[in-house]
């Protein structure tokens, strides 16, 4: 019995813990079970993923490329970063959108956002390394604070 006391003080102690120090993050969106960064979240995620493989996207990424000068046969070609000039696999590379999309907190940032997503032209594309696109990413965020 009194093992039990315990078990259930702990209980009440850790939920009272819970209840002071969590901060309720109001789920606004989809019959409250999303939040409104769940929900922007989605959005953004949704449209990253359906233009996945815009044209003049794979366009740059070409242009950015050569046959392989590796010893690995498999591999047929190799890409160049647009920062450091150097020759990277695919697997290694990213393609970036010069001008970024930008946020996405409200429905008017929807309209900037697509537009910036799928540009024509393939020049509003370039291709980096991992390195130097964590880099420009973090820049961005540092610019935005
Ligand atoms: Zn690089």
């Amino acid at each position: 019995m009194r093992q039990f006391q315990r078990f259930t003080n702990t209980i009440d102690f850790t939920m009272k813990k819970a209840k002071t120090k969590r901060k309720l993050i109001p789920r606004t969106r989809n019959a409250e079970t999303l939040t409104e960064s769940a929900y922007w979240g989605k959005i953004r995620s949704t449209l990253r993923s359906a233009f996945r493989y815009w044209k003049p996207m794979i366009i740059a990424l070409n242009d950015a490329s050569r046959p392989s000068k590796s010893k690995n046969k498999r591999l047929k070609k190799e890409y160049q970063c647009a920062v450091c000039e150097e020759w990277f696999k695919r697997a290694d590379v990213q393609i970036d959108h010069i001008i970024p999309c930008g946020s996405l907190k409200c429905y008017t940032d929807i309209e900037p956002f697509i537009k910036n997503l799928t540009p024509e032209d393939p020049k509003a594309f370039q291709v980096l390394c991992k390195p130097d696109h964590q880099l420009k990413t973090n820049l961005e965020r540092k610019l935005k604070k």
